[in-house]
């Protein structure tokens, strides 16, 4: 099938082809032309299976037509992260460039101010994260009455993040009539009960998991044990020809301290995680998009839908407790027909994460090298290791030595040549998260990713023809 058989202007289409796409994906054959008739959609797909198109490409054309109103947009875009909006803002701008539509970004982190002047100007699309979305409605700065077309995307992770009674109240103010779609990886029983309230006859259309189906991803667990892991870890970069890592870990903390303990061990190590204001978020995934860093240290709720380009190798420091986010997780790599690695680091109290793991991929990952777990014998430079940050502390010297050889323990292997950076520098101070207390419906392990944290640097709104 080509994209031309799909019903979509050819102002679309040229955007398309010029955005190097021939064919469209399952979920996009799939979801555009019942959009373009306007049925409302269920879409099971993950990220990587091509679904922001799916949904904007047939918006594009549906809001060619029609006029924007002061205060009222005319579509809704509901995403779980700031990341995720600003991704599917992106694709607005890529796949619009031949329309004039305005679009605002309703996200936490930026200038509120600046999101109302362009809200008061008029939007014909609205792409908000919930929290901030629900803010700005009950001061009365926007009206949800004139919105006809509703997307809501990965409303499984919505579900994760407590967000379903915002995405329910935010349903009652549009209008009856209007068009919704749904996407989700997953369907657990409240996504199911959340389409049942407000969709109408809608069609759904399910795509097969990426990663149970990638056979470009190759998969290990490797043990160890608790104290081990981080040696574990600087084992697997040494022995993997990494270009580009993204390693996971389950707590904000966690993220913080191994970014920082691979930084003093000489690796371009950057980190990404929900306590992060938007400005230092963007600013690091451009360092990892530039190759500034080449090893990202990450959190699933910062993380979500980061669609990077030739992530070699993905690690998971920590097993995660959702089995999805473990298929989330490894998609970063292995895209666009490349290969990839995905290696998680298990420790006996782990048997369960991973029982579930293979229960939804159907796959038994082998255990690597199959042989005795490395970091147990080199558990005394692993504690040595944990010690390092309070030895440091307020020595800023000791971390910048910690680059170079000085640092690392005699027995440690050097970090390969293009990880290590070009001269040893201090490790930046970083400034104590700004947090505004959250409900505690929107709590998550890693803290609610709504928006509500950090100062407010810019404010995004595109015109499409800008
Ligand atoms: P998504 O599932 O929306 O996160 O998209 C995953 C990736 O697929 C992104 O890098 C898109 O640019 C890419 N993509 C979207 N549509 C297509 C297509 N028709 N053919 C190939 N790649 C695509």
């Amino acid at each position: 099938m080509k994209f031309a058989d799909l019903g979509l202007s050819d102002e679309l289409l040229r955007a398309v082809t010029e955005s190097g796409y021939d064919e469209p994906t399952p979920i996009q054959a799939g979801v555009i032309p019942s959009v373009l008739m306007m049925r409302d959609i269920i879409g099971i797909a993950q990220t990587g299976t091509g679904k922001t198109a799916s949904f904007v490409l047939p918006m594009i054309d549906i809001l060619a037509h029609g006029r924007t109103r002061a205060l009222m947009p005319r579509s809704l875009i509901l995403a779980p992260t700031r990341e995720l909006a600003a991704q599917v803002a992106e694709n607005f701008e890529k796949y619009g460039k031949y329309h004039k539509l305005s679009m605002a970004l309703l996200i936490g982190g930026v200038q509120m101010g600046d999101q109302v002047k362009a809200l008061e100007k008029g939007v014909d699309v609205l792409i908000a994260t919930p929290g901030r979305l629900m803010d700005l409605f009950e001061r009365g700065k926007i009206l949800l009455t004139g919105c006809n077309l509703l997307v809501i995307d990965e409303a499984d992770r919505m579900l994760d993040m407590g967000f379903i009674p915002d995405i329910e109240n935010i349903c009652t103010k549009l209008p009856a009539n209007r068009q919704t779609l749904l996407f989700s990886a997953t369907m657990p029983a409240p996504i199911k009960r959340l389409a049942d309230k407000f969709l109408s006859n809608p069609k759904t259309i399910e795509v097969a998991r990426p990663a149970s189906r990638n056979e470009n991803i190759e998969q290990f667990l490797v043990k160890t044990s608790e104290r081990g892991k981080k040696d574990a870890l600087r084992d697997l970069i040494e022995v993997e020809d990494i270009s580009t890592a993204i390693v996971f870990c389950n707590r904000k903390t966690t993220v913080r301290e191994l970014a920082k303990s691979l930084q003093r061990f000489g690796y371009k190590a950057g980190e990404i995680q929900g306590d992060m204001d938007q400005s230092s978020r963007t600013a690091e995934l451009d360092r990892f998009k530039k190759g500034i860093i080449n090893i990202l240290v990450a959190s699933d709720v910062a993380a979500r839908g980061l669609d990077v380009k030739g992530v070699s190798h993905v690690f998971n420091f920590d097993a995660p407790w959702h089995p999805d986010d473990y298929v989330h997780r490894i998609g970063r790599t292995g895209r666009a027909g490349a290969q990839g690695r995905a290696f998680t680091l298990v420790t006996p109290s782990d048997d369960e994460a991973i029982d579930s793991i293979q229960k939804l991929t159907g796959y038994t990952i082998p255990v690597h090298g199959g042989g005795a777990p490395k970091a147990q014998a080199a558990k005394p430079e692993a504690e040595a290791e944990e010690r390092e940050p309070r030895r440091a502390g307020g020595r800023s010297e000791r971390g910048g030595r910690g680059r170079g050889a000085a640092a690392r323990p005699a027995s440690e292997p050097k970090p390969a040549a293009e990880a290590r950076p070009e001269a040893p520098k201090p490790a930046p101070q970083k400034k104590a998260p700004v947090r505004k207390p959250a409900p505690a419906a929107r709590q998550n392990d890693d803290g609610p990713d709504d928006g509500w944290n950090g100062p407010m640097p810019g404010f995004l709104s595109v015109g499409f023809d800008s």
